[in-house]
């Protein structure tokens, strides 16, 4: 049963149109991909892996190809190519995909359950409950499998979103708006505690941060946190100060600003920094004063932005958070509360980095429900 009058409008969108389906390697790798949570999909990921999705495609007449970092899409870069695939398997097995008719309600009666649509009323012996997160709304994912979930009994842990951009408070860096790094160092700090850090590619934004590196650990920010970004490849301040001292004792007479030209960054960074730490354009190192070289050490090698929040459920792309995963088996994704009901993909407390961990966890869960069902009806 589809809400929508079309099916997969989502997964459209996904990889910008291309569809990131799944990532390359090992899938013993993957558990760590989807923060604290990931230990849960083992068996799903084990029973139906990123090859298994690979030949799946493959025999479809879909071949992929992987980019250098591991990320698989279907060769021909077309989601719509990935649903056409989809919706042909599912004619072939005979599966109707009842669109345009949101279900309302889920009521368990004896020996199964009692579903109210806009239009009508079912009753079905399983229902497996794939409703999808409460970002990008307007796909159809807007949160309806919680209250499913919640009406039956079950526990729904706070849902935020995730693979979401930084809104920063006092953005001092805003007029760099769409400068972005390889491979910048990012680590989450709240009070005194390093929560996280991650590397991988930086943009900033006109209103905080974004790329591959914010997005991957949006899942653990809350407001308030202190996000600081490395510039230097995680240089650490230590070894920065020594190297900054040497150079200058070095040359002092040399520009500070010429100095920094080692670590290739972006002219306007620069410019920037040194604002910042209100060190003149024409400074040299020798008239640097400790303070301003601390300061200089601490902008480059962990550069500090306070979270004002994170992006909305309009512009993140999976939901942190949903049904607790204890209630649910990780052998058949049944509810341990309710036989008969099954949860699978974001509705799920679950959530995968970019790099297609989403639709892997997606396809891997389905695939697990599937066969539960199936053996557990008669005939
Ligand atoms: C912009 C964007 C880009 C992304 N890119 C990638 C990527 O490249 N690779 C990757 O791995 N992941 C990506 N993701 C994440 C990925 O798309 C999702 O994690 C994945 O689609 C989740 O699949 P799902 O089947 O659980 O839910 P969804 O794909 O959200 O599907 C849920 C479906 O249920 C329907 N529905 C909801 N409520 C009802 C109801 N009451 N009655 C009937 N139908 C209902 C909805 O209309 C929807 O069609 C992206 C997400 C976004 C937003």
């Amino acid at each position: 049963m589809e809400k929508n009058d079309s099916p997969g409008r989502k997964l459209l969108m996904t990889g910008a149109g291309q569809c990131n389906i799944t990532h390359e390697g090992d899938v013993a790798d993957f558990i760590s991909h989807y923060g604290d949570n990931g230990k849960f999909l083992k068996p799903a990921l084990m029973n139906f892996q990123n090859r298994d999705l690979v030949k799946f495609f493959d025999e479809r007449e879909l071949p992929v190809t992987s980019e250098p970092g591991g990320r698989v899409f279907p060769a021909v870069r077309n989601a719509v190519k990935v649903l056409e695939v989809l919706q042909k398997a599912c004619a072939s097995s005979k599966v109707e995909i009842k669109l345009g008719d949101p279900l309302l309600q889920i009521s368990r009666k004896e020996n199964g359950f009692h579903l109210l649509t806009k239009s009508g009323e079912l009753f079905s012996e399983n229902v497996v409950v794939a409703t999808g997160g409460m970002t990008y709304p307007q796909t159809g994912s807007t949160g309806d499998g919680y209250a499913f979930a919640r009406s039956l009994g079950h526990k729904v842990t706070e849902t935020g979103t995730a693979l979401a951009p930084v809104i920063v408070k006092d953005h001092k860096m805003a007029s760099l708006s769409g400068i972005s790094f390889a491979e910048a160092v990012v680590s989450l700090h709240r009070g005194m505690k390093k929560l996280a850090e991650k590397s991988g590619d930086l943009l900033i934004t006109h209103t905080g941060l974004s790329g591959p590196v914010i997005l991957d650990i949006s899942r653990f920010i809350r407001k308030g946190d202190t996000m600081r970004a490395s510039f230097v490849k995680g240089m650490s301040e230590a070894e920065m100060d020594a190297l900054l001292l040497s150079r200058f004792r070095e040359s002092g007479t040399r520009q500070v600003r010429k100095v920094l030209s080692v670590f290739g960054l972006p002219e306007r960074l620069v410019d920037k920094i040194l604002e910042l730490a209100k060190i003149a354009h024409d400074q040299t190192g020798a008239q640097l004063s400790k303070e301003s070289r601390l300061l200089l050490v601490e902008y480059l090698t962990g550069f500090p932005f306070v979270v004002s929040r994170l992006g909305g459920v309009e512009e993140a792309m999976v939901t942190r958070g949903g049904v607790a995963l204890e209630e649910v088996s990780s052998r058949t994704m049944e509810s341990r509360l309710v036989p008969g009901l099954y949860f699978i993909g974001e509705v799920l407390d679950m959530d995968g980095d970019t790099g297609g961990y989403n639709l892997q966890a997606a396809f891997s869960t389905a695939a697990l429900a599937a066969r539960a069902v199936h053996y557990s009806s008669p005939g």
